[in-house]
């Protein structure tokens, strides 16, 4: 492992701790127990790191991604949300996702007949599978197809092709910068069926209201319907964390819930999924400009 720390780890008395400053003016802090692996890749530095109240952490750039004790929330409201909204979800794509746990969601319902994972850095999948089977899983199901591409590249090859896509991406910086742009939702619209819907992770609504302004204000553009869900991550900054759900034909508010494959979820319910939907006060006047 090289000598120098890596992004964002900082020795603070006799502890090594990750700071991760992305929120103005707020400081998210995690205790480092264990360091257990650091790598740059082409495309990101890639760290892992256990914590007491976390289990395994998976980090990018020195940003949390996603850890063994609370990603199930995050990878169950990005998925389950979509794929119970669509009545018929046989197609789907997700987009970045790289940690595996929203395609290890998607595959429980079993009218999915294939997951194509587009993830641009292969480490990712690949250390994820080692170090936090709690959110990859065991296995990779058979009818996840990984695809190491860029997914503002990928998605230009697809047309009508998809019933769902998830844009499971880090935060709009690095890589994933392009993922939250006009021109890759138009490439998003198009790469849907007639009939087909999109979901992403669009922030902190809280510390970061000006990506989900802009993440909303262009899906509505583009789609007939667009509804922001929110759930508490307590991994990311501040907790309250949202998603956004845009679609040509489905409205998630008059999903049939029966679909919701919530026998073994820690989160999602059928009165989660709804109650999910009900946006306080100072999210609605910032989604109504
Ligand atoms: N669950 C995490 C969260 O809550 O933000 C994110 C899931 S996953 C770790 C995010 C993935 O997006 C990373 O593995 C990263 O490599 C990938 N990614 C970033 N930019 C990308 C791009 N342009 N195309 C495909 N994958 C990308």
């Amino acid at each position: 492992m090289k000598n120098q720390l890596p992004k964002g780890y900082v020795q603070k008395d006799d502890a090594l701790w990750l700071v991760d400053e992305e929120s103005l003016g707020f400081h998210g802090s995690w205790k480092v127990n264990r360091l257990l692996h650091h790598e740059q890749t082409p495309f990101q530095e890639i760290t892992v790191f256990e914590n007491d109240a976390l289990g395994r952490v998976l980090a990018l750039d020195g940003i949390p991604q996603t850890s063994a004790k609370d990603g199930f929330i995050y990878n169950e409201m990005i998925t389950h949300i979509p794929l119970t909204t669509h009545p018929k979800p046989a197609r789907v794509a997700i987009i970045g996702g790289g940690d595996g746990g929203a395609a290890r969601e998607a595959v429980k319902y079993p009218g999915v007949e294939e997951v194509t994972l587009v993830e641009i850095d292969q480490r990712v999948v690949e250390l994820s599978a080692q170090w936090l089977p709690e959110v990859f899983g065991e296995t990779m199901d058979p009818r996840i197809r990984p695809a190491y591409r860029d997914g503002n590249e990928w998605i230009r090859e697809q047309e009508g092709t998809y019933d769902c896509i998830i844009v499971d991406s880090s935060d709009p910086v690095g890589p994933a910068q392009v993922l939250f742009e006009q021109s890759f939702y138009a490439q998003v619209y198009r790469a849907l069926k007639d009939d087909g819907l999109m979901a992403c992770q669009s922030e902190s609504p809280f510390f970061h209201a000006h990506v989900l302004q802009k993440v909303v204000r262009q899906l509505r553009q583009l789609f007939p319907i667009v509804r922001t869900y929110l759930a508490t991550i307590p991994t990311y900054p501040g907790g309250c964390w949202s998603f956004t759900l845009a679609s040509k034909k489905w409205d998630p508010l008059t999903a049939d819930l029966s679909r919701l494959q919530a026998h073994d979820t820690q989160y999602v319910n059928a009165d989660v999924f709804l109650a999910a939907f009900q946006l306080p006060n100072y999210i609605r006047r910032l989604l109504a400009e």
